[in-house]
């Protein structure tokens, strides 16, 4: 099976912050070519680095509907960018015949099951990213980078946050 991974994941610098969010699982799969690497926020259009952004008023599922949006920590709604970048990714996806990823937790973008809730404090609440809703929708499989390191233990050396 293949995959489509979150970047920064892969170790892509692509994070709001500049940095990578590194798992040897996910980069092994990659290097192996067994996996394909995207970054939903930069497919949108975004700049590394960019302020950090959150989901008000709901979820992913909530912004794909137009009933939520994201906005950055400056206040900027940058909804239209996690749309397009949504969009972009299921496209990838798609040409390559890929159903399952491997996505990054929490992000507003790849967060599955659970994702920041809008108050910038860390703080967590229930539902998808814009891309993971999307690809949900789409009948993706998802798992997290902590999903796997629980899967697949002897797979790699373990999932490292750098920062
Ligand atoms: S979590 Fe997703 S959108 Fe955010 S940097 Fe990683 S790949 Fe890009």
């Amino acid at each position: 099976m293949k995959y489509l991974v979150s970047a920064c994941l892969a170790g892509h610098s692509c994070s709001y912050d500049g940095l990578p969010r590194t798992c040897a699982v996910v980069e092994k799969l990659v290097r192996e070519g067994r996996a394909v690497p995207v970054c939903p926020e930069c497919l949108g259009g975004l700049p590394v680095p960019r302020p950090a952004s959150e989901i008000q008023g709901g979820t992913g599922v909530d912004v794909l509907e137009g009933r939520a949006r994201v906005v950055n920590c400056k206040g900027d709604d940058v909804t239209g960018a996690f749309i397009r970048g949504a969009r972009a990714t299921l496209e990838i996806a798609r040409k390559q015949g890929i159903q399952a990823a491997i996505l990054k937790a929490r992000s507003p973008s790849c967060g599955y099951g659970r994702i920041y809730d809008g108050s910038f404090k860390g703080k967590v609440k229930a539902g998808h990213g814009v891309t993971a809703a999307l690809l949900v929708e789409s009948g993706f499989q998802i798992f997290t980078e902590e999903d796997v390191e629980k899967e697949w233990p002897a797979y790699g050396a373990g999932c490292r946050e750098k920062i």
